[in-house]
């Protein structure tokens, strides 16, 4: 929570001032998001133009209807009816918030002397005379535990002596409450000491709570005069001309929990309940192909006010859908979920991870649709496949139609926080169906394997997920066990080794034909894929083989009656692919790949 009232005593207007391009809040709110800490992250104001900044740039803000006489009572009317653990009010004027300050003070909640603690806050300590004695900055004493025991704008302690070796440490506006500690004190009156010195915290003090505070290093630099702002202006533009972000190397999420084996699926609800947040249910997103099964369904351990929604998979994920259900659940429940569950194959599961997404993100599911645009956490997700060989139960993506693309929402807060892999689940999958969804797979790892951007993390797993299609493929068929579970673990395996490379061309292909023509992705794959012998020689050959094996009847000519409009966005769709084009070509894609060479492919399908 990040308090903020527009008329500052000493700098009026200050949270509105420009800092390098965006204004000293969004700064402030945007280090917070940043930090990755936190579920929710919002900005709490009386002011109209502070609560159209935050909205206006698409962030999360909440109007404080009282007037009050500090933050941390503006803070306590926001949260009254939420349901939080831990609330951290963050200072406005601190656009310089960094992940190391706040862990530090959210750290102490884990220690041993937790239950002493009512609040916790932060110091750093100050050796400059000239701020020791600065009335402006706000110092701390502690005792040995570090629990405070007094703030003030004096030098405390006072050095009788010089050279005393006594630290002298600044106190930062940061605290985390307990919930319950932060209602107590909302509405405590105040009392002298406070009122003497202007310093909010020392209410707390006189009313008996402990304040736990955490040692930090780092300075920061909070915009208290016009002199702060200057310097911060200086950092800014010097952090500019030095970036210190090296981002070279993808450091990229994997799925922090799975669990594997026939008949898992029973752990389902000793693995919710941990998870559950009172009042807030689970929704579980569900294949209607499931609808009369009830031998799944009564497994379901439906409680309280969870609910079950069955949804088409017909069509493929669109933005639309998605946004509809994120409305119909917020129109439904006061509370954010305790989690959302998908049920069923790569459909459901995407559309699993983007509502996740979406009931903490504003705005539509289509603006988020490319590479790291989410900025809040998503609700806790969970993916249990039904049938296998997309890879979705793993990556970091979830595909989307949209209004004018068909891209995947790729972000750190995509992937699912656990994964429940039971072989049993895919049982009564039709065989052709199955065939389609596998050989997603078996591509993924041709086009993992043959990529330019191919190195020892992708094929490590692409390698084993290609072996594990192999013997499923040309050994086994759809009903046999084995095959279940050696797929389950290949889709997972050909899922990793896109992570660290990408797909390629069949992909960019058929992501064309699924806009136009709504092509379904595994069938797309499959009849796009069996005209690529000029990209993946080896991989076309054997693949038509299976094709064989197994008795697949590919539909031909489907590209015949397009019209020229729908050929030529077909075209860009696939032209639109950047990254898998750079994968399975190379830098110099736009060299061969022409739009009448992806006309000429497509006539051919
Ligand atoms: P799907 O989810 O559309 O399911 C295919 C069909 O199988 C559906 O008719 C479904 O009802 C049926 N089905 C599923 N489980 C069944 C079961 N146990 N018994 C009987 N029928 C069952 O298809 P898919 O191939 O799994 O997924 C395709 C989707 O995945 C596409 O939308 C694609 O864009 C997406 N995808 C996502 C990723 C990713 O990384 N996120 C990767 C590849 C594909
Ligand atoms: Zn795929």
């Amino acid at each position: 929570m990040i308090p903020a009232r527009y008329a500052a005593s000493r700098f009026p207007g200050k949270l509105m001032q420009d800092l390098g391009g965006k204004t000293v809040i969004l700064r402030t709110y945007q280090a917070a998001l940043e930090t990755g800490l936190f579920d929710r992250v919002f900005v709490v104001t009386d002011s109209n133009i502070i609560f159209n900044e935050i909205k206006n740039n698409g962030g999360d803000v909440i109007r404080s209807i009282k007037d009050h006489d500090c933050g941390s009572d503006r803070i306590a009317e926001a949260v009254e009816d939420m349901d939080v653990d831990i609330v951290v009010n963050v200072q406005g004027d601190e656009p310089f918030t960094n992940k190391e300050g706040l862990e530090e003070v959210l750290g102490v909640f884990y220690k041993e002397d937790a239950h002493r603690i009512d609040l916790a806050s932060l110091m750093t300590e100050i050796t400059d005379w000239k701020e020791i004695s600065d009335p402006n900055c706000v110092k701390v004493i502690v005792d040995k535990n570090n629990f405070a025991l007094y703030f003030s704008r004096s030098p405390i302690p006072f050095p009788r002596d010089k050279n005393t070796g006594v630290k002298y440490y600044k106190h930062k506006g940061i605290y985390a409450f307990r919930k319950d500690a932060l209602m107590d004190f909302y509405r405590l009156p105040m009392r002298k000491l406070e009122a003497a010195e202007k310093i909010e915290c020392i209410r707390y003090l006189e009313y008996g709570k402990n304040i736990k505070m955490a040692e930090t290093t780092s300075q920061g630099i909070e915009i208290d005069t016009p002199e702060d702002l200057a310097r911060a202006k200086k950092l800014i533009s010097e952090e500019a001309e030095s970036p210190l972000v090296n981002d070279t190397f993808k450091n990229f999420p994997m799925v922090p929990k799975v669990v594997f084996g026939k008949g898992c699926f029973n752990q389902l609800e000793t693995i919710l309940s941990p998870q559950r947040k009172s009042k807030a249910p689970f929704i579980y997103i569900v294949d209607d192909v499931f609808k009369d099964n009830s031998g799944l369904i009564n497994r379901i351990p439906l409680k309280f006010n969870d609910k079950l929604i069955f949804v088409s998979t017909n069509e493929e994920p669109k933005t639309s859908q998605v946004d509809e259900m994120v409305s119909l659940i917020k129109k439904e429940y006061m509370h954010i979920p305790s989690g959302i569950i998908g049920i069923g194959g790569g459909s459901i599961l995407d559309l699993a991870k983007a509502v996740s997404i979406m009931l903490t993100n504003n705005g539509s599911a289509a603006d988020y649709q490319g590479w790291d645009l989410v900025k809040n956490k998503a609700v806790y997700h969970v993916g249990i496949p039904t049938i296998s060989g997309t890879g979705a139960e793993v990556s970091r993506t979830c595909v989307l139609t949209g209004p004018d693309k068909k891209l995947g929402i790729n972000s750190d807060f995509t992937p699912f926080d656990q994964v429940i892999l039971d072989p049993d689940l895919t049982i009564g999958v039709p065989c052709n169906q199955w065939f389609y969804t596998g050989m997603d797979c078996y591509i993924h790892c041709i086009e993992s394997l043959n990529g330019t951007f191919l190195n020892a993390f992708s094929q490590s797993y692409g390698e084993k997920a290609f072996d594990l299609c192999k013997e499923i493929f040309f050994e086994g068929n759809c009903n046999e066990a084995e095959s279940r579970a050696k797929l389950m673990m290949a889709s997972w395996h050909g899922g990793m080794s896109i992570a660290y490379s990408q797909v390629g061309v069949a992909h960019a292909l058929s992501y064309g034909l699924a806009y136009v023509l709504g092509t379904k992705h595994g069938i797309g794959n499959c009849i796009v894929f069996g005209h690529l012998e000029e990209f993946y020689p080896e991989g076309v050959r054997m693949f038509k083989e299976m094709v064989k094996k197994h008795d697949i009847v590919l539909p031909k000519e489907i590209c015949k009656d397009l019209t020229e409009t729908q050929m030529e966005t077909m075209i860009d769709i696939a032209l639109g692919l950047e990254p898998l084009w750079e994968n399975a070509i190379g830098e110099n894609w736009k060299e061969t790949i022409t739009r009448k060479k992806l006309r000429d492919l497509y006539l051919k399908m």
